[in-house]
């Protein structure tokens, strides 16, 4: 298992807030202190080039993240922000890289998430959108004709969703989301077409039927043959987390971590997974359980 982290991402942000810095900062001392022999590295901020972050934004909003301005009242403006963002879409470029490269299994433990933000808006958190421009970049450089995100995240990747989906002429990019709803930001109601799907979930919905919705939506992107999965993975799904009403357990997230590892070990298809949100103390141990299934299928 790769790790791909910067420890600069816990410099900004405050703890009043629920994306916080030790979101990650626990989840790292966890993790390092549970699996000694996994492997860490800071990523190189040269992949998120200008050029990598206009395949998914439009040059206004590039020049917005460095202007002092809040974005909306979940997304502040924050000294270097833009800076901070643009780590996060290096990591996750580096993590479609080595999936493609190396086909083992690769996360991106970074802040801020990203799936909430568009080409041309922050927000719901989130200022640049790394899962989208490391779907564009696999394609555009790095030889992934096909490639899926699956978006388990408890809040629909709308950002990922109107971002892909403005490149729906190219037949080769597909996405999927499982969310509550209602919920926020109270899109993906609905399919955009065959490869824009969405399984909207009730809150409070009992755990196998979440899981089904789960495994529907990984069939649909295995079924799309894609060269490359790329996972929004958030962890707001959890039973105890305090900004959804969603109902999933430890275990849970460990069953999605073993279908991914079925995924490479029975289709060949490679996957790199990113963190975008989760808020409960117990993330590092939701991370764990997914990494782990992942890493070492049962
Ligand atoms: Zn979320």
């Amino acid at each position: 298992m790769l790790l791909l982290h910067d420890p600069r991402c816990a410099d900004y942000g405050s703890s009043m807030r629920p994306e916080q810095p030790a979101r990650v900062t626990r989840s790292v001392a966890h993790l390092r202190e549970a699996h000694p022999d996994w492997t860490w590295r800071i990523p190189a901020e040269s992949a998120a080039s200008d050029a990598a972050l206009l395949l998914a934004h439009t040059p206004e909003h590039l020049k917005r993240l460095a202007q002092a301005r809040d974005f909306d009242a979940d997304t502040p403006y924050f000294d270097g922000i833009g800076t901070h963002a643009r780590r996060a879409v290096a990591a996750a470029i580096e993590a479609a890289t080595h999936a493609l490269d190396k086909k083992s299994p690769v996360f991106s433990l970074m802040r801020p998430p990203g799936h909430h933000a568009t080409a041309t808006q922050a927000m719901g958190f989130c200022y640049l959108n790394q899962i989208a421009i490391a779907a564009l970049y696999a394609q555009k450089q790095l030889g992934a004709a096909r490639v899926a995100v699956w978006d388990f995240d408890a809040h629909h990747g709308n950002g990922t969703e109107a971002i892909l989906h403005a490149h729906a002429s190219s037949p080769h990019l597909f996405f999927a989301s499982v969310h509550q709803h209602p919920g926020y930001p109270g899109t993906g109601t609905h399919d955009l077409g065959l490869r824009t799907r969405n399984w909207p979930v009730p809150p409070h919905t009992p755990r196998p039927d979440h899981m089904a919705a789960l495994r529907e939506s990984l069939d649909a992107v295995v079924a799309f043959a894609p060269d490359l999965i790329l996972v929004s993975a958030g962890f707001d799904a959890y039973a105890r987390d305090p900004i959804t009403s969603m109902t999933l357990e430890r275990e849970d997230f460990a069953t999605l971590g073993r279908w991914l590892a079925d995924a490479r070990t029975q289709r060949g298809i490679p996957a790199a997974a990113v963190l975008e949100g989760g808020y409960h103390e117990d993330l590092p141990l939701l991370i764990d359980a997914f990494l782990s299934a992942w890493n070492n299928p049962a």
